[in-house]
């Protein structure tokens, strides 16, 4: 497959309207701009793209939720709070090709009808911000935002919100609650934000990623989308690779190529052609896999059957001289850290899970202790405020079903098995 989404960003000088203008950029949307709102959201639909931040939602249907007949503002967030450990797809967007997100901003906000549109940034992505308000700034020079688009008749303004660098931000209506200016803590939901989001007002939320996709499924169909990838896992997918592989980058593939191909094909195999030992194939928040699972297909489907989730497509790789309790203690230092704190079992089970880990890895584990992060876990599993709680245990859980031995052997031993 031809590159779609990462096609300029080998390009010198790849994030300036100039190049983007070049090679074929800010088509989509005069294209775009001739549909009526409800005709670009059945294109969407059909086109099967399901969100790339994360919970894979089916962007068309979210489209769909924002109401036609709602006489308050509408808004358009643009979540570029990229925080998932392994993930670096959205940055890369950003900084090289902020213009395919912008023209996908513009095409989506005029299909729900709203006239004003935030980017959500992580505030360390410092290239990133300067990136963005450059590109937005020509964007207004251009006519592609403003007043009166292209003479469209359609009003949108843009414009660029730091973030304070908490993972939890990512979550949409953390980032809502941070955009209004309080602390970033999720909301219960319903009501959703497509009814209850941004000062109270319907808001459509989108990742970098998902909208990127945008000007693409305009310019060359639905029917061209869905035949990229599988049945319902449609369209490119720009894959993360880190940890033990040769060449850790961004490779953008349809959605569906198998795990072993992209490890081996793509990122050059395992480093000094050492065995696998386990995979997180989505994000720090995803269920750990192992070598058994290296032929399956990267889907949404696929990895849910697997019993792991496809999330934002951050694949780490790990050789077999790697500890598996080791792995659970990292991440669970960084829950830890993240937890907003709002919800007790996230809050505290997550510092005692990592006060176990802590001792298993000093040597100092007891019996029991694997009962107890068992238990611990599934105090938090489905019973907190947003899924970050579900996120915390995927490690611990996955980790002992699939290298329980590991565990066991720190504590008869004090030390790691490998
Ligand atoms: Fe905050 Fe954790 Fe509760 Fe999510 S699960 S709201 S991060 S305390």
């Amino acid at each position: 497959m031809d590159k779609i989404l990462l096609r300029n960003t080998d390009i010198p000088r790849s994030e300036t309207i100039g190049v983007y203008l070049a090679q074929g950029g800010y088509k989509a949307l005069p294209k775009a701009l001739e549909h009526t709102p409800a005709e670009l959201i059945t294109m969407m639909k059909k086109s099967k793209l399901r969100g790339r931040g994360g919970a894979g939602f089916p962007s068309g249907l979210k489209w769909g939720f924002m109401p036609q007949d709602s006489p308050l503002p509408k808004y358009v967030c643009v979540n570029t709070d990229e925080g998932e450990p392994g993930t670096f797809k959205d940055r890369e967007l950003v900084e090289k090709d902020p213009h395919q997100i912008i023209e996908g901003t513009i095409i989506a906000s005029y299909a729900v009808g709203a006239n004003r549109a935030y980017v959500y940034i992580r505030g360390e992505f410092f290239l990133g911000v300067k990136r963005w308000i450059k590109a937005i700034d020509d964007a207004y020079a251009h006519g592609f935002l403003g007043k009166n688009i292209l003479n469209s008749g359609f009003d949108l303004d843009l414009s660029v919100h730091r973030g304070a660098g908490a993972y939890i931000c990512g979550e949409e209506t953390a980032m809502i609650e941070s955009l209004e200016g309080k602390r970033g803590e999720p909301r219960l939901k319903p009501p959703y934000p497509a009814e209850f989001g941004l000062f109270g007002c319907p808001t459509l939320v989108h990742n970098v990623e998902t909208l990127a996709n945008v000007p693409h499924i305009v310019l060359n169909g639905p029917e061209w989308y869905a035949s990229i990838g599988t049945e319902k896992s449609t369209g490119p997918k720009i894959f993360c690779v880190s940890g033990h592989v040769k060449r850790r980058g961004t490779y953008e593939l349809p959605l569906g190529t198998p795990l072993r191909e992209i490890i081996y094909e793509y990122a050059g195999g395992v480093v000094d052609d050492r065995e696998i030992k386990a995979v997180i194939p989505g994000g720090a928040s995803t269920p750990v896999l192992t070598r058994e699972h290296l032929d399956i297909n990267m889907d949404f489907e696929s990895l849910e059957a697997a019993g792991s989730m496809l999330g934002t497509g951050a694949i780490m790789v790990l050789h077999d001289g790697t500890c598996m309790v080791d792995v659970a203690h990292r991440l669970m230092r960084f829950f830890a850290h993240e937890s907003c704190g709002h919800c007790t079992p996230c809050r505290v089970g997550t510092v005692r899970m990592l006060e176990i880990l802590e001792r298993l890895e000093h040597g100092k584990g007891r019996a029991g202790d694997i009962e107890t992060l068992q238990g611990l876990a599934d105090s938090l599993l489905g019973k907190t405020l947003c899924p970050m709680g579900d996120a915390a245990v995927n490690p611990i859980r996955s980790g002992i079903q699939h290298f329980r031995e590991e565990y066991e052997y720190h504590i008869r031993h004090r030390e790691c098995l490998v």
